[in-house]
């Protein structure tokens, strides 16, 4: 299909295609007629389907410029989100001249309140400054014609449902209402109930739900244990490029602040930040100056980056489709990736719910323990001397300390010093600082019978677990692995034979700190 079948203006069709888009996506296919013809619209699409010129096209479309007033207004989740979609509409109305302003919290009120006073035809913003605007009278929604909620499911997410809907309630009933979203959770499906006229519903599959390129982990694990176990973990994967998705914005400081407190190399993004100290993380981490990246579902969506090795989600997603998102982050361009999911006891209903949706099983992961950790750790230490010792760089360094060096040697024993290094270079687990981090309400509890997907809840499981117990980490020997790597899993491999052996578990069995589940116990 060719955007000239689309029924659009001239001047809209010529900034299409000065953008260089040849063919509409399916997305855009599918919702711009529909749209055109005045219908609401709930549209549904992976992220980076093109949903913003979806509801731009049409709404540009419709907008009478020689009348000076609010046309349309659309909602989304972030300032970033929110100057995103003004670029895009701007670019496409340019031409027609459609004015487009954006306002977002955490800049000046006073200067959007102008710019909304110099003429807008189109208003994008954040639900909480659209509010405030509105309370101040700055922003005037009588002429609303069009309603777009974009990228509805964060929204949800960031919990700006009551907002949003004080908003709706200012702008004219008479109104198109569109909605966008990469997800559908109930929520937002009861928004298109309650505030759109029997709308139109165009859901475009999902291409691939998870590829086979990712080994899914899950570790059953209390809230306030799911930092250390996380870091652990971490030590003795020593994932070369992750990302950990935590759920606000509030988690990604305290994952990011954590992280570089316990010696990681971590930086985090979430739409708060400006555009400048997100580009410079997004550098850092292509550029290997990172070696982790913490994220919201928001920040994170569209970002091209290739090599990630680990996903972390360190809150498990409220809904399956955003799971299937942020694991796609990794098992790209045909190399091996690994997801592991931290959930606490009450959200393991979510578990079984993901799993409906992609098909396939997560296989439950033994925490490791600290003294596991302290082992991985002392290897990578001891590794490091080594290269660090063949390194030219680094030895031409060592003729500055010549003289100390000697005295040092004629003090103490090599054997000391050498447990000065590594007492220096490798910090033991047991002594690393603590990190505090807020307790964030766990999803509310969802039994896993609960009629997504009947009988493979419980049950299923149960059946597997024999299975499930034997795969915690062993299986997982790569050859892309490092040599610390390697050895390290086999010790895993050693300490979880020795564990296997043991012939029954009881339901909740601890052993050094760790729940190990019995048949059939979610
Ligand atoms: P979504 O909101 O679904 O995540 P966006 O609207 O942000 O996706 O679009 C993602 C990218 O694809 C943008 O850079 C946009 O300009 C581009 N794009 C959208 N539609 C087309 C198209 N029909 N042809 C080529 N590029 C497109
Ligand atoms: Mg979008």
């Amino acid at each position: 299909m060719k955007f000239t079948e689309l029924n659009l203006s001239d001047d809209i069709l010529a900034a299409v295609v000065t953008a260089g888009f040849t063919e509409p996506s399916p997305i855009q296919e599918m919702t711009i007629p529909l749209a055109l013809e005045g219908k609401d619209v709930i549209g549904q699409a992976q992220t980076g389907t093109g949903k913003t010129a979806a509801f731009g096209l049409p709404t540009l479309n419709k907008i009478d410029t020689s009348r000076n007033v609010i046309q349309a207004l659309v909602i989304a989740p972030t300032r970033e989100l929110a100057v995103q979609s003004q670029e895009e509409l701007f670019r496409f109305g340019r031409e027609k001249g459609v004015k487009v302003r954006s306002v977002y919290g955490g800049s000046s009120i006073e200067k959007q309140i102008k710019a909304l006073r110099s003429g807008a035809h189109i208003v994008v913003g954040t639900p909480g400054r659209l509010l405030d605007l509105i309370k101040r009278k700055a922003l005037k929604l009588d002429h609303v014609e069009t309603l777009i909620l974009d990228e509805a499911d964060e929204m949800l997410n960031m919990g700006f449902l009551e907002d949003i809907e004080a908003i709706i309630s200012r702008v004219p009933e008479s109104r198109q209402t569109l909605l966008f979203s990469a997800t559908m959770p109930e929520p937002i499906k009861q928004i298109g109930i309650k505030f759109m006229k029997e709308p139109e519903h165009v859901k475009i599959a999902a291409k691939e739900l998870t590829t086979d390129l990712v080994d899914q982990y899950y570790v059953r694990v209390k809230e306030q244990d799911k930092f250390d176990t996380m870091t652990r973990l971490m030590d003795v994967d020593q994932p070369e490029l992750s990302i950990v998705f935590g759920r606000t914005k509030r988690r990604v400081d305290e994952l990011t602040r954590g992280l570089k407190l316990r010696g990681f190399r971590a930086e985090g993004i979430h739409g708060d930040l400006d555009q400048g100290k997100r580009l410079r993380v997004l550098r850092d981490f292509k550029n290997d100056n990172l070696d982790i990246l913490v994220a919201t579902d928001v920040a994170a969506r569209g970002l091209d980056i290739s090599g990630v090795t680990h996903v972390y989600n360190y809150d498990i997603p409220q809904d399956p489709e955003s799971y299937v998102h942020r694991i796609g982050r990794t098992g790209r361009a045909g190399k091996h990736g690994q997801s592991i999911t931290f959930v606490s006891p009450n959200e393991m209903g979510y578990l079984s719910i993901i799993e409906n949706l992609t098909k396939k099983r997560m296989k439950g992961l033994k925490p490791a323990t600290a003294e596991e950790a302290f082992q991985a750790k002392k290897k990578v230490a001891l590794k490091k001397i080594e290269r660090d010792f063949a390194d030219d760089n680094i030895r031409s360094n060592f003729d500055k300390f010549k003289g100390d060096a000697v005295k040092l040697a004629a003090e103490f024993s090599p054997e000391e010093l050498a447990l000065y290094i590594l007492t220096l270079t490798v910090q033991d687990p047991a002594t690393l600082p603590d990190v505090e981090i807020a307790r964030e309400k766990p999803l509310p509890f969802k039994p896993s019978g609960n009629g997504f997907g009947g009988k493979g809840g419980r049950g299923n499981r149960g059946r597997d677990n024999d299975r499930r117990r034997g795969s915690y980490r062993g299986d997982r020997n790569r050859d892309d692995r490092r040599d610390f790597k390697r050895k390290s899993n086999k010790n895993r491999k050693d300490f979880e034979n020795k564990d296997n052996k043991r012939p029954h578990r009881t339901s909740s069995e601890k052993k050094n700190g760790f729940v190990i589940r019995n048949k059939g116990e979610r």
